[in-house]
């Protein structure tokens, strides 16, 4: 059950700050979530703190490792739907045209939905499709993904017609963690699993895993669905040999630091440090991935191959 415990609880115990790529960039208390809780109890709105707000990456590190149990991205989010959001226009339209297109009759049990770097990496997606058997879905909710993370209220058409495109599904295989998170808040009773956890659960993948490999998993959704995932990967690990991009906490350390408006192209991402905090002093000779952001930020500080979860067995038949 998610807490809803809030910026008053916090103690000042500055832990969420070992977790957070912001933190870890910056070296400012104020781009954290203790600088955030402190902010707003000392009288902050907002607005006063906008642009420490925008900063965050919704890695969502922070919200297990706080002892105050403060749902820190949550307290993040409703903030921002507060704020002159960042990509307004965009997204607003975005969500208008979907709203109208027709709907496609789908007869499926289970469907993925793509995230947005997965929409632009078509043969990707259809490698993924075809591993996990199901069809990606007509509506993939791309918009409301962004709408969700910029704290724009979601129009109620738009939702309408993303719902009756899920008629007749039994489970839906999100890529997007954040997505997953607002989701499964909002239909407790569906059956939502991250794109990482439904690769990683594939005998053909967890066969194709070495000791040499770093698996780096992807945090929001991670971090969404803690408890029950620290057992999954715990069961990968001991299986595979693999090292994993946890802390002693088994906190995922995020190996971007991307804020919206660096995800929306408005600011130049600047992942370099971050990912090379995650490879440091490791002895690997693979990158396996989750998620394909995660892919791009390695290959560019890294000469060591980075692979998809969904291209592992690929690389097993070519014995790279
Ligand atoms: S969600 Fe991630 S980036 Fe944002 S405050 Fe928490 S740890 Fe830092
Ligand atoms: S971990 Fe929680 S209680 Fe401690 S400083 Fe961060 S937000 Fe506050």
């Amino acid at each position: 059950m998610i807490s809803t415990n809030d910026h008053a609880a916090c103690s000042g115990c500055s832990l969420c700050l070992l977790v957070c790529p912001m933190w870890r960039h910056s070296r400012d208390i104020a781009l954290s979530a203790h600088g955030y809780a402190k902010a707003l109890q000392h009288g902050a709105s907002a607005n006063d703190i906008a642009a420490e707000l925008w900063s965050c990456t919704l890695c969502g590190a922070c919200d297990p490792v706080c002892p105050e149990q403060i749902n820190v991205t949550g307290m993040i989010l409703d903030l921002r739907r507060r704020l002159e959001h960042v990509g307004s226009t965009t997204v607003r339209a975005r969500m208008e045209s979907e709203a109208l297109r027709p709907l496609a009759i789908q007869h499926a049990t289970v469907k993925l939905l793509p995230d947005q770097a997965l929409l632009e990496s078509p043969e990707l997606l259809s490698r993924i499709a075809a591993l996990l058997g199901i069809p990606v879905a007509e509506d993939d909710g791309a918009d409301i993904a962004l709408a969700v993370e910029a704290g724009i209220i979601i129009q109620p058409q738009r939702m309408q017609r993303f719902l009756a495109s899920w008629r007749g599904l039994k489970k839906i295989i999100i890529a997007d963690g954040l997505l997953l998170k607002h989701l499964r808040q909002l239909l407790p009773a569906m059956n939502f699993v991250s794109l990482g956890e439904a690769l990683s659960t594939h005998a053909v993948v967890r066969r194709s895993l070495r000791a040499t490999d770093l698996y780096v998993i992807e945090p929001r959704a991670y971090h969404a669905d803690f408890h029950r995932l620290v057992k999954h990967y715990d069961r990968l690990r001991a299986e595979s040999g693999s090292a994993f991009n946890l802390d002693l906490q088994r906190i995922a350390i995020p190996a971007t630091s991307r804020s919206l408006p660096q995800r929306l192209g408005l600011i130049a991402p600047d992942d370099n440090e971050q990912a090379r905090w995650v490879l440091h002093g490791r002895r690997i000779s693979r990158i396996v991935v989750e998620s394909l952001e995660d892919r791009a930020a390695f290959e560019k500080i890294t000469d060591i191959r980075v692979v998809h979860l969904a291209e592992l067995a690929e690389d097993k038949v070519c014995g790279k």
